[in-house]
């Protein structure tokens, strides 16, 4: 059961369904962050543009309202090799812009009346051993490098702040809030509505056809809502689905652009007062561990410690399905984690256990694009820093659609072209060994107390 909808402000209330054909200027594909915050800044740069929004089960379904609700200012391309890539500038100023728009997403949510409980405490990385802080002060590096105020912590400046058990030191940087993501993402659909956007839910895209400019044809939208095929004609098309972009027939699709990984959470129930004054944790950072497997972890605004991590499986053919949100064995380990973070919970219960897809591309770009011949957009790849990066992605297809020139317009992934996955069975192999990997290198180094060798030698093969 997924904590965020369980726990949410109102209660979870369906929308109607598609029920004719329509004409209008902007069909949107996806009821999550990227596809709400796209509507919301388009309603406001275009605002007596018609637009729909489609999204195939509600709003909030998709990762936006599954997520470890980290607000933070993470973009999944290392800094030195977005230099490589596109220079120093442009590389400096998308840390720029992602790390003053985490408190510009906390302003946005207020300003719309949404009480996400968005706390700006920054975010810690925590090192257990010596080998983890090794890596943790090369992040401290890299970071400061790329101009971010990161503070590196000793063991007891750590443990005041969280007590880890075996904490041994870890990294402070401030640009990141905790969310509740459900209560902003249905949020976020209250407001786009009030502004004028129609949602529909409970109707699924089946295929998407863009415009073409030569007939001033419009795009065609094909959805199904209870057996019943509808036709939206847009003059643009917003494909905002992430992780579930392969189950729809679309041009993004065809070009295997993105493929979902999953990553899984648990939550336990809300803690003492006891229990928080052990662990500390008074400041609302979100909390890592350098480990090499990805995890991340919040105080939650009801006291709970919801804690996330990847490691399940990629399924073949990039497979999503309900069953997909649990694995018995990664959310056992995610139990074990917290437990071995804070011996306290040994008795506590965990009461809620969820998962989810997102989307990452071949190179772990992102992408925004944009074709003003057929008014075909798309956002997504975010390699599970989406929170934020949709908020950005929202800004960028407004202005790009509108066709206002802004320092959004001029971001690298304004039409960046990620290379194709492979085809099976070579992407399931690679993949899934990827995240094996990181898994033995994690074991390797408890067993060693050394850097692994395992990570070591295969980090150019999965270089991000
Ligand atoms: C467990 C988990 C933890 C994460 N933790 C974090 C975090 O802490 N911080 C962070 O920054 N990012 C995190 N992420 C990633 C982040 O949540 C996503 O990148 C982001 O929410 C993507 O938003 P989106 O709107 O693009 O996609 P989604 O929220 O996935 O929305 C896509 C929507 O499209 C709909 N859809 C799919 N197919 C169709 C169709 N055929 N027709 C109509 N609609 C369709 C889906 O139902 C869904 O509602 C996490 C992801 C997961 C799964």
């Amino acid at each position: 059961m997924n904590l965020w909808l369980e726990t949410l402000d109102a209660p979870l209330q369906h929308r109607a369904g598609i029920i004719d054909d329509l004409d209008v200027d902007i069909a949107i594909v996806g009821g999550g962050f990227t596809g709400l915050w796209a509507a919301h800044f388009l309603r406001k740069e275009m605002p007596g543009a018609n637009i729909v929004v489609l999204e195939k089960e509600f709003v909030g379904f998709g990762a936006s309202g599954r997520n470890g609700g980290w607000a933070s200012a993470l973009y999944p391309v290392a800094f030195d090799r977005l230099v490589i890539e596109v220079g120093q500038e442009r590389a400096r100023n998308v840390r720029e812009v992602w790390r003053r728009s985490v408190p510009e997403l906390g302003a946005e949510l207020a300003g719309l009346s949404i009480d996400a409980g968005f706390s700006y405490g920054g975010n810690i990385t925590v090192a257990r051993t010596q080998v983890q802080m090794k890596r943790v002060d090369a992040q401290f590096l890299a970071a400061t490098h790329a101009g971010e105020g990161a503070v590196r912590l000793s063991k007891d400046q750590m443990q005041e702040r969280i007590n880890v058990k075996d904490a041994v030191g870890g990294l402070f940087i401030r640009e990141c809030a905790r969310i509740h993501p459900a209560n902003a993402v249905r949020g976020l659909a209250h407001a786009v509505e009030r502004a004028g956007v129609r949602i529909f839910e409970e109707s699924e895209v089946l295929s998407l056809r863009p415009g073409t400019s030569s007939v001033a044809k419009k795009g065609i939208v094909k959805v199904r809502h209870r057996g019943t095929i509808r036709r939206v004609h847009a003059t643009h098309i917003v494909e905002a689905t992430e992780g579930f972009l392969p189950s729809i027939n679309t041009p993004a699709r065809s070009n295997r652009s993105v493929v979902p990984v999953y990553s899984l959470m648990t939550a336990t129930e809300p803690l003492s007062p006891e229990i928080w004054k052990e662990i500390g944790w008074s400041g609302n950072e979100t909390l890592a561990e350098a480990s090499h497997l990805i995890t991340y972890a919040q105080r939650t605004a009801d006291n709970r410690i919801a804690i996330g991590g990847r490691g399940a499986p990629y399924f073949f053919n990039s497979k999503i399905s309900p069953e997909q949100d649990r694995d018995p064995v990664v959310h056992g380990h995610l139990r074990e984690l917290a437990r071995s973070w804070f011996p306290l919970l040994r008795d506590v219960n965990f009461t809620h256990a969820w998962g989810g897809p997102l989307g990452i591309s071949r190179d772990w770009h992102p992408t925004v694009s944009f074709d003003e011949t057929s008014g075909y957009a798309r956002a997504g790849g975010y390699v599970g820093d989406g929170v934020t990066s949709s908020y950005v992605a929202g800004r960028t297809l407004a202005d790009l659609i509108s066709g206002k020139e802004s320092e959004f317009t001029h971001l690298p992934w304004v039409n960046h072209q990620s290379p194709q996955w492979e085809g099976e069975p070579v992407r399931w192999l690679a993949i899934n060994a990827g995240l094996k990997v990181m898994t033995w290198a994690d074991r390797e180094e408890r067993l060693t107390h050394r850097e692994s060798l395992i990570a070591r030698a295969m980090a150019p093969l999965l270089g991000h």
